[in-house]
């Protein structure tokens, strides 16, 4: 390893002890680490057995707020493991891949790339829970329907069939229903990953990847072009419904409720952050600006809010978890949206 990459390691792995900071007068800050959630749910009554994966591009927001719309509910029929913010990075830089395009990783990875642990993490709970689909969400560029490089507005399968998955059959039972309910209509896009030649890249998606270890696998694109967060959340939970009908899935109060109530279920309100400066407890729920001595040791204890708050500082890589700085702007977001910040000064 040379010395860069060293000092970037360790700036990732330091904890607790700030790394030359006997000599150093500017101020450090240690981050918490991002979360990786996920979230189980079983219905009493049997049925099937359901993936849903969000965020795995950072700037498609409806995809992972509608995932993340699933884990408030139960569920009355099947089981779901839910995991909506795969890639919390790029959702909080509000950015397709911070590290590169995390859906192309999925066939091989480095031990030094940042999305390493993710990638890892998420291959891991599709063999492990063996769900009988896994269903990726994207916000696409376009409308399919009209043009024939566009993504958005389409269920996207790799191969008509594969072994013995009916990938195109279930893609047309969601498209027609789900259109019925669109006014931006659906169409099916086949990949043909692994007999074509166009979409070769494909192999090294998740949706590839999964199929190559015999789970079945499906991606639903909402388009990046309607209008509003409304929309995009809306056209997923439409897809959502339809493929919950083929996998016997129920969820409590039903999913329309959730299609009837979008607004008000993504509602954000400020997450309280519990700062430690120098060991003493600062507690700020509103934009602030600190200041603070120099040399003082900044520690995020806690951000107590909604799932997808997360304390993002201004213009510094953010895989570090902790760093030095004089002046610094920390963005309080929840996903892509600021809330508040807090302005730190060394005085
Ligand atoms: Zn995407």
């Amino acid at each position: 390893m040379n010395r860069r990459n060293f000092l970037k390691t360790a700036t990732l792995l330091s904890v607790g002890t700030p790394l030359f900071a006997k000599n150093d007068s500017r101020l450090y800050i240690e981050l918490p680490k991002k979360p990786f959630e996920y979230y189980e749910k079983k219905g009493k009554q049997k049925g099937g057995r359901v993936l849903i994966i969000g965020g795995i591009h950072g700037n498609e927001i409806g995809a992972y707020k509608a995932a993340n719309m699933l884990v408030d509910t139960d569920l009355k029929k099947g089981e779901m493991l839910i995991i909506p913010r795969s890639n919390f990075t790029s959702i909080l830089a509000d950015v397709r891949g911070y590290n590169g395009d995390m859906n192309r990783k999925f066939e091989s990875i480095s031990k030094n790339d940042p999305d390493y642990h993710y990638v890892e993490l998420l291959k891991e709970a599709i063999l492990s829970y063996k769900p009988d689909v896994v269903i990726s969400m994207h916000d696409g560029f376009g409308f399919a329907i009209e043009n024939k490089r566009a993504w958005g507005q389409s269920v996207v399968i790799d191969e008509l069939k594969y072994k013995n998955f009916e990938l195109y059959k279930e893609a047309k039972f969601v498209q027609e229903n789900a259109n019925k309910y669109l006014k931006r209509k659906l169409a099916i896009i086949n990949t043909k990953t692994f007999t074509g030649t166009i979409h070769k890249e494909q192999k090294k998606a998740l949706t590839g990847w999964c199929l190559k270890h015999d789970v079945k696998a499906f991606c639903i694109e909402a388009s990046k072009q309607l209008p509003s967060i409304h929309d995009k959340i809306h056209t997923h939970l439409v897809m959502l419904r339809e493929f919950f009908k083929i996998y016997n899935i129920e969820l409590d109060g039903g999913i329309d409720y959730l299609v009837d109530n979008i607004d008000k279920l993504n509602r954000l309100k400020k997450p309280k952050i519990t700062l430690e400066i120098n060991g003493k407890k600062e507690i700020l729920t509103y934009s602030k600006l600190l200041k603070v001595p120099s040399k003082s040791e900044i520690k995020v204890v806690s951000i107590e809010g909604q799932r997808g708050d997360f304390i993002v500082p201004h213009g510094v890589n953010l895989n570090w978890r902790s760093f030095h700085f004089n002046n610094l702007r920390f963005h309080i977001k929840n996903d892509y949206k600021t809330l508040y910040h807090i302005d730190i000064k060394r005085v």
